[in-house]
C-alpha cells in the first residue's frame, strides 16, 4: 500500500509563495499608500489625493488638524479631502476637537 501524500504538496507551496512575493511586489508599486502617509504628514507635493481611504479621488480640500494630547501647540497635521469626504473628515475631526483650519485648494 502506498503512503498518501501530504495534502500539503510542493506545487502548492509554490504556488502560495509565489502569490505572497505577487502580493509584496503588488504593495510596493502601489503608489497610493506611501503617498497617502506621506500626505498625511503634510508633504503635499505628491499628487492630491483625498485621504479617506480607499478614496483616490483628486482632493479639493486640507484640513489641518492638531491633536494637544500629540502634538504641539503650533504643530499641524494635514488630511486632504475630496469633495465627497469633506463633511466626513471634517466631522470627524471637529467631533474630537482637533480641527484648525480648513483650506480650499485650487481646483487643478
Ligand atoms: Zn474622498
Amino acid at each position: 500500500m502506498a503512503a498518501r501524500r501530504k495534502p500539503f504538496s510542493r506545487s502548492a507551496f509554490s504556488a502560495a509563495a509565489a502569490s505572497f512575493s505577487g502580493a509584496v511586489r503588488a504593495f510596493i508599486a502601489d503608489p497610493i499608500g506611501p503617498g497617502t502617509l506621506a500626505a498625511m504628514d503634510g508633504h503635499t507635493e505628491l499628487p492630491l489625493v483625498c485621504s479617506a481611504r480607499k478614496c483616490r479621488a483628486p482632493a479639493a480640500f486640507a484640513l489641518h488638524w492638531n491633536n494637544p494630547a500629540l502634538h504641539p501647540p503650533e504643530r499641524r497635521k494635514t488630511w486632504l479631502a475630496c469633495v465627497e469626504h469633506r463633511a466626513s473628515l471634517t466631522d470627524f475631526l471637529t467631533a474630537r476637537g482637533f480641527l484648525r483650519e480648513v483650506e480650499e485648494l485650487p481646483a487643478s
